[in-house]
């Protein structure tokens, strides 16, 4: 498997603290089947900095550990990057990483309980760009589960989305699984991702999110997913999903 989403870089935000636990979460990420992983630290959030050239060079020397310790793991550099106001200059520096080489796309957060007024326009001009945002874990922004229509209206432009496989498991309790579900239903979803940090009660869930999924909605879907997580990190087109707006007798739940 493909993981697109996971802070497993050393030292570097609020994910593995040492080089020792970045080992210990490598080696749980291929116990669960992962081959090839996306190192996504959280950059310009208001806390993270975590500028392009520092995560290319962490993440060779990350790669060099994980060799020498013989953990089959293959390690690319990527960012987990806030939408801010300063996104576009950061873009013109060349300070931003995708999840592919050609730079295409690219894992974008919105604050935990928001969806800020201009992400229309910023999603404009990333489009403009060629750049095509990939939201990440969506089914845990508190704004989305009141108004589902918001992530609605940002793949209708052509976004994608990225739900977090421990959500549709339910670590993070059963509105956030039930959410993700309704999700995957109307078909607003592409992908699953670890988003792996080292916490307490955070454990990798793809090999059980990819089980669950396809006992609720078929080995279909586990393919799709599949081969839409290669199709972004080798930077190929997706076809949209043909998804739907989350019907209004849900609404009731939240
Ligand atoms: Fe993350």
């Amino acid at each position: 498997m493909i993981d697109l989403h996971c802070h497993l870089l050393p030292g570097v935000d609020d994910g593995s603290k040492s080089m020792d636990i970045s080992l210990k979460l490598a080696n749980d990420a291929v116990g669960d089947g992962i081959d090839y992983a996306l190192l996504t630290p959280h950059h310009m959030n208001g806390v993270y900095l975590n500028h392009k050239k520092g995560v290319i060079q962490q993440t060779q020397e990350f790669q060099v550990e994980l060799d020498r310790h013989k953990i089959p793991l293959k390690v690319f550099p990527g960012q987990e990057v806030r939408i801010n106001g300063d996104l576009l200059t950061a873009l013109d520096q060349d300070d931003i990483l995708f999840a592919d080489e050609s730079g295409r796309y690219l894992m974008l957060e919105f604050p935990d309980d928001d969806v800020p007024s201009y992400t229309s326009n910023m999603v404009y001009e990333l489009m403009q760009r060629e750049i095509i945002p990939v939201i990440v874990h969506p089914e845990r922004n508190t704004k989305i589960m009141k108004q589902p229509n918001l992530l609605y209206e940002l793949l209708s432009r052509g976004c994608l989305s990225q739900i977090t496989a421990g959500s549709y498991v339910g670590i993070f309790g059963k509105k956030v699984e039930k959410f993700s579900e309704h999700l995957i239903e109307s078909g607003q979803v592409y992908i699953f991702a670890s988003d792996a940090h080292d916490l307490p009660g955070r454990k990798y869930e793809m090999t059980n999110a990819f089980k669950k999924l396809k006992k609720e909605f078929g080995l279909e879907y586990v393919s799709h997913f599949n081969e839409n997580a290669k199709k972004i990190i080798n930077g190929d087109d997706i076809m949209p999903n043909d998804f739907s707006e989350i019907k209004m007798h849900w609404f009731g739940l939240f």
